[in-house]
C-alpha cells in the first residue's frame, strides 16, 4: 500500500506541476470547489480555541483551576477514531470528566504487552492510577473498521499497511455473527457487528488484571455504548452476569426523548 500511495502521491504532484490548463473539466471543476471551501487550518484552530476560552475556559475559572492541579475522571472511554463519534460533543463531557482512547473501531485487545502497549498503558494509567468507575466503549453505526473486518476475506487481495491486522482483534465478533447472523444482508451483518465487537472488547478488558479487580470489587463497572447517527439514538448497556435490558435514548418512541 505504501508503494501505491507514494505512486498516487506522485501523480497529483505531477498534475499540479503540469498547471491548471492541462486539466480536463472534470479535474478543473473540482480544482475550482476545492479553491473556493479553502482549508485554513490556522484559521480553525484559532477560532475553535478563542470559542472555547471565552464561552468556557474564562467563565469557569475556578473549575478549571481545579483541573489544572488535578484530574480525577470517573470515566474511561473508548470510542472509534470517526469524526463524528466525538465522546465529548455527543455526551457532553466536560474537560477533566473522561480519560479517552480512540482507535478504528473502537476495539480493547486482551492484555498483550507486546502488541498492544499503547492501549494497555491507557487502560492501566485509568484503572490503576486515575482509579476511574466506569469504562465505557462506545460502538457507532456505519463503521468503516468494522466493515473491514466483515469483507476482509472477501477482498481482492488489496492489503493495509496496519488496518487490517488491526480490525482483525474483532474476529471473534465477526465469527459469532457471521454463525448467528450469516443469512443477513451484509448491512444488517455489519450493524450487529458494531455492538457485538463491542460486548467482545469488554469481555477482552477483564484480561487486565487492574480491571479484573475492579469488576470483582465491584469499583469498577463496564459498559457498552452504541450510538447510531443516522437515526440520532444512544444505547448503553452494562457488562453484568445478569441480564439487563439496554436502555435507548433518542428515539422518538423512546420515554428519553
Ligand atoms: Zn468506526
Amino acid at each position: 500500500m505504501a508503494e501505491n500511495s507514494s505512486k498516487v502521491a506522485l501523480t497529483e504532484v505531477e498534475k499540479l506541476l503540469r498547471g491548471e490548463d492541462q486539466l480536463d473539466d472534470k479535474e478543473t471543476s473540482e480544482l475550482e470547489e476545492t479553491k473556493s471551501s479553502k482549508h485554513d487550518p490556522i484559521k480553525k484552530i484559532k477560532d475553535g480555541f478563542m470559542h472555547f476560552k471565552t464561552h468556557e475556559f474564562d467563565k469557569n475559572s475556578d473549575y478549571y483551576n481545579k483541573l489544572a492541579k488535578r484530574q480525577r475522571p470517573k470515566f474511561l472511554v473508548f470510542a472509534c477514531s470517526d469524526s463524528r463519534v466525538c465522546p465529548s460533543v455527543i455526551l457532553n463531557f466536560r474537560p477533566g470528566e473522561a480519560f479517552m482512547c480512540r482507535n478504528i473501531a473502537n476495539l480493547v485487545p486482551g492484555f498483550n504487552q507486546v502488541r498492544y502497549s499503547g492501549t494497555g498503558a491507557v487502560i492501566e494509567y485509568a484503572v490503576a492510577a486515575l482509579k476511574v468507575k466506569t469504562i465505557l466503549v462506545i460502538g457507532h453505526s456505519r463503521c468503516g473498521g468494522i466493515a473491514r473486518l466483515m469483507s476482509l476475506s472477501d477482498t481482492d487481495g488489496k492489503t493495509f499497511d496496519f488496518i487490517d491486522d488491526w480490525v482483525k482483534i474483532g474476529l471473534p465478533a465477526k465469527a459469532k455473527v457471521k454463525q448467528k447472523f450469516g443469512h443477513l444482508c451484509s448491512c444488517d451483518q455489519n450493524k450487529i457487528c458494531e455492538k457485538e465487537a463491542v460486548n467482545l472488547s469488554l469481555v477482552n478488558l477483564l484480561t487486565y488484571p487492574y480491571v479484573r479487580d475492579g469488576v470483582a470489587n465491584k469499583t469498577l463497572k463496564l459498559m457498552g455504548g452504541y450510538y447510531d447517527f443516522v437515526n440520532g439514538t444512544f444505547t448503553v448497556w452494562e457488562l453484568d452476569l445478569d441480564f439487563k435490558p439496554p436502555h435507548e435514548f433518542g428515539a422518538k418512541s423512546s420515554l428519553f426523548t
